[in-house]
């Protein structure tokens, strides 16, 4: 099976054949940095940060594009309202937005392009569709002339009739006609500007991404993703911008967005107050369980937020670091057994295990259906089951098969975890693992002696580098790091 995706341009799930082979061109549009992210945002870029780690997972390879819309109606007002230069205001929240989305593990992008950085080429693609004859200039304004566009209004399935009549449109006196929407706005008193061949003035918010997901990708790529809530008007006029300017279709192949965020059934919104910023939610909850919360739900589901649905996150993610946890101990075990070569390959080369590879291929399968992490997550914790059966296997009889059973258990968990964009705590040792080894001997050998002081000193320092003993029912001793 491929990998297949849910079309909006389509209104299917469709296989995923990029235009040029194995790279794939992925765009995602970013953030309006006029005010703190919160868990709708969230939502959006961990659901689009694991679509690109399956793709690379999958042998493709990604070049992955996110704006900052960083000129805006809404950054002028705020910075009017705090008496601020609108584009200090924008850097601190862009420097924000890094700060939080790399502690939730987001990968980076490979450019972060902002308006301000592109006018000249956002001026470059106006005087282009006003020479195609899809754009007009009047008073300083440029709009796109909605009637030229023959299949206007194909992503969002609504007419021009429905839109003027549903009054999904912005009123100005200057537009032709009620459904054209602004390419290019003329300059207004105490507003950031540009020259242009129109007058001062500045962008209209649609076109930046046309301008800068070209620049970047070509005038024709793979992917476009971004919330529910930019299918129109934005992601609509990205299309009749950039088709009508290239004379190219389909501007982009898939369509892909991810559902909103909601309280009580209620869109998580910052105009309806009901928000909770990200950096609330990391002062709570670790990036790992909030990642967790924000994947439980298939990605164009709405997700109900509610703090005992984050609690229950929080137990998943225990529970599957705990078996990460215990596999890494027991290898560790193996490797220090004499197989060091288990430890540096990070594979076992036995046997390959029926059961880790049937998992493996479910978790696949589960991806593979339109990013499918609910049932992918599931699959997870078959594998950690499957892991605490090995553990008790090698507890009780540590032979080779089951060695390496675990040991390709743990590779598989920890790789996964890993396409779902987990960090598992990678806890630093300041004490060398044969040292430890050494000085839990010791104690064992002071135990026997009845020199129960002696034991509680060794355990005692052993806590004091980083290392805690829990002496086991069969009277073995495990060893894990603590922070
Ligand atoms: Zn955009």
């Amino acid at each position: 099976m491929t990998l297949r995706v849910y079309n909006t341009l389509k209104r299917e799930v469709e296989a995923f054949v990029p235009i040029r082979g194995k790279k794939v061109g992925l765009y995602v549009c970013g953030i309006t940095p006029y005010d703190a992210s919160h868990l709708g945002h969230a939502r959006c870029y961990v659901t689009w940060d694991v679509f690109r780690r399956y793709l690379e997972f999958s042998g493709f390879d990604v070049t992955h594009i996110q704006n900052f819309t960083d000129v805006d109606d809404k950054i002028i007002h705020r910075a009017n309202e705090l008496k601020r230069n609108p584009s200090d205001l924008a850097q601190e929240y862009i420097d924000a937005y890094f700060e939080e989305f790399d502690q939730l593990n987001v990968k980076r992008a490979h450019q972060y392009p902002k308006v301000t950085a592109h006018i000249p080429e956002i001026i470059v693609l106006v005087k282009k569709l006003i020479q195609n004859g899809f754009a007009y200039e009047n008073k300083g304004d440029v709009f796109f002339e909605v009637k030229k566009c023959a299949d206007y209004g194909k992503l969002s399935r609504q007419s021009v009739d429905d839109l003027v009549k549903g009054k999904r449109i912005e009123p100005s006196e200057n537009k032709k006609n009620p459904e054209d929407f602004a390419l290019w706005k003329a300059a207004k008193p105490g507003e950031p500007s540009w020259e242009s061949p129109w007058g001062k003035g500045r962008p209209g918010w649609h076109i930046e991404c046309s301008v800068m997901s070209s620049k970047y990708l070509g005038e024709q790529f793979d992917a476009h993703g971004g919330g529910q809530d930019l299918i129109f008007p934005h992601h609509e006029n990205e299309i009749a911008q950039s088709e009508s300017a290239s004379g190219k279709k389909p501007f982009v192949k898939y369509w892909l967005h991810n559902g909103f965020v909601t309280v009580k059934q209620d869109k998580m919104a910052k105009s309806l107050g009901n928000f909770l910023t990200v950096r609330e939610a990391l002062a709570k909850h670790s990036p790992e369980t909030l990642r967790f919360f924000l994947i439980s739900t298939h990605y164009r589901q709405p997700l109900d937020f509610n703090e005992n649905a984050l609690l229950q996150a929080k137990q998943a993610w225990g529970s599957l670091e705990n078996a990460l946890e215990r596999m890494e101990e027991a290898v560790e075990e193996i490797a220090g057994n004499g197989k060091e070569e288990v430890k540096r390959k990070n594979s076992f080369s036995g046997a390959v295990d029926p059961k880790v590879e049937e998992l493996v291929l479910g978790f696949t399968r589960a991806m593979d259906d339109d990013v499918n992490t609910p049932l992918a997550i599931a699959l997870l914790f078959q594998l950690r089951d499957y892991a605490f059966k090995l553990l008790e296997q090698h507890a009780q009889n540590p032979d080779e098969d089951t060695k390496s059973s675990l040991v390709q258990c743990r590779t598989a968990l920890s790789r996964l975890l890993d396409v779902l964009g987990f960090k598992p705590v990678q806890k630093e040792l300041s004490i060398p693992v044969e040292e430890i080894r050494r000085l839990v001997e010791e104690r064992e050998e002071a135990r026997k002696q009845r020199d129960f002081g002696r034991a509680d000193k060794i355990r005692r320092q052993l806590r004091e580098r980083g290392v805690e003993l829990e002496d086991q029912k069969d009277g073995s001793v495990r060893w894990k790091a603590i922070q």
